[in-house]
């Protein structure tokens, strides 16, 4: 089989890479020179953990091709897969301009019977709109090509996407033809062998389900973080609360973390895009404008925990923030909640030094020189008057808190993430603030 992916970032790159792994024969396909240049040295636009060792082997072994040329990638193809971004657009719905785009290229440059797959997250009634653009653009060169479109959404989670990609709880797939159907059986059968579950539906169900995902992820943790904050304010540890419903199999132990708030590239937006869909189409989803609200509400949590803490005067204070991306293992800055917290704390009159594993260099392009960057986690702390911790990457969860202690100015500790054991930290003569457990100081 020969397949093209069109959008080379988080998930284009992953889902091209890993369909190479298998043996297909794979085009990357993007728009933008620099990163297909890049790609062409090894060099990977973004970080995802085993994602650069896989490309070279697939690279190496003529499997997997960059290129930012549409019509040569889409020439004899069986399957394209559309995964071009789709960000949220000034009213919150989801911008569909780069999708529609791709599909008109596709259009203009198909030689044969495709299926046109949309692996972006996109609202009911997209696929729709890419058949009429290819079907608009074929009909200006006077072709008619016979193709499908189909809806593929993508569950990876940025940080385990190969994993997730290879081993995925489940496929989604939504199909109006059963030539579509049996085309995608077939490219994705070596992903099944192991019993990961193909699950073929119709479109709009298909499209639907991504978002419905999404929001109840969200809801999960906007549901945990006000459980957290009503915790914290009637004496109770929303630690041992997790766990106590976490062991009710309905409930689960998955995603009930509390903490700073949701972020990503996904979650806002997606939530966003879903509330805009059900009120176009004359619905309100309650439930979901509670759950933006929580979450904009907890992305402030921390800075008033900073704040609170020094007697509501932060002029002057250096604050060390351990971890920047919105999640642990991945680069990915796009609505990172350490944005909002550092932008409340430089506002107040603070200096900001900060460290993170690997989101530093894309960190600059929003936070630019208004922070200073660390060599290394304990060179952030150095004279600062406390440290918060808002990304909870494996190396900040067991530090020497003696070294971290002699290098603050002060033994203070907000975090956001709840990684430490506040019994510890007390007795090791830290004031140690995190979400949803009333600490004594
Ligand atoms: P991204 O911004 O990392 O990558 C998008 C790429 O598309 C960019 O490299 C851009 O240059 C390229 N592009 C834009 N227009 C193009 C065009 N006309 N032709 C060729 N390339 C073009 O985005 P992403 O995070 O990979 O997300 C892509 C989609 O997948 C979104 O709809 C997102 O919601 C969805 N999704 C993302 C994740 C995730 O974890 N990032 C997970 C599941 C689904």
């Amino acid at each position: 089989m020969k397949i093209a992916v069109v959008g080379t970032g988080y998930v284009g790159l992953v889902t091209g890479t890993c369909f190479a792994e298998v043996g297909i024969d794979v085009t990357c396909i993007d728009i933008d020179q620099k990163k297909i240049d890049n790609l062409h040295k090894g060099i990977l636009p973004i970080y995802e953990p085993g994602l650069e060792e896989m490309v070279s082997r697939n690279v190496a072994a003529n499997r997997l091709h960059f290129s930012t040329n549409i019509g040569e990638a889409i020439k004899d193809c069986d399957v394209a897969f559309i995964a071009v971004g789709t960000p949220p657009g000034e009213d919150g719905s989801a911008d569909l301009k780069y999708v529609l785009a791709v599909a008109r290229s596709i259009g203009e440059n198909m030689t044969n019977y495709t299926v046109i797959v949309t692996k972006s997250t996109v609202p009911v009634g997209t696929a729709a709109k890419v058949r009429k653009e290819i079907e608009a653009a074929l009909d200006k060169r006077g072709e008619s090509i016979d193709f499908d479109v189909a809806s593929n959404p993508e569950f990876l989670k940025e940080g385990a996407a190969i994993d997730d990609f290879l081993k995925p709880d489940r496929i989604v797939i939504g199909v109006a033809s059963e030539r579509a159907e049996e085309m995608m059986s077939r490219l994705y059968k070596p992903f099944l062998l192991n019993g990961h579950p193909i699950i073929f539906m119709d479109i709009p169900s298909a499209e639907m389900t991504k978002y419905a995902a999404n929001s109840m992820l969200a809801t999960k943790i906007s549901f945990m973080n006000d459980i957290a904050n009503l915790c914290e304010i009637m004496g109770a540890d929303v630690n041992m609360v997790r766990k106590g419903i976490g062991s009710d199999a309905r409930i689960g132990t998955k995603f009930i973390y509390p903490g700073i708030g949701y972020g990503g590239s996904c979650f806002p937006k997606d939530v966003k895009a879903l509330i805009k869909t059900a009120a176009e189409n004359g619905y309100e989803m309650q439930v979901l404008q509670a759950v933006e609200g929580v979450n904009e509400a907890q992305k402030e949590v921390l800075f008033s925990k900073v704040k609170k803490h020094f007697g509501g005067n932060l002029k002057g204070k250096k604050m060390a923030v351990w971890g920047l991306s919105f999640k642990p293992k991945t680069d990915d800055m796009r609505e990172a909640p350490s944005l909002v917290i550092i932008e409340k704390l430089l506002a107040e009159g603070c200096t900001v030094s900060a460290y993170d594993p690997v989101a530093m260099p894309e960190a600059k392009h929003s936070l630019g020189d208004s922070i200073t960057y660390a060599k290394d986690q304990f060179d952030a702390l150095i004279d600062a008057d406390a440290l918060l911790v808002v990304t909870e990457w494996p190396e900040f969860r067991s530090p020497s808190f003696e070294v971290v202690g002699r290098l603050l100015k002060q033994k203070v500790i907000f975090d956001g993430r709840n990684i430490y054991d506040p019994i510890e930290m007390k007795e090791a003569g830290f004031a140690y603030h995190c979400i949803g457990i009333r600490t004594a100081h």
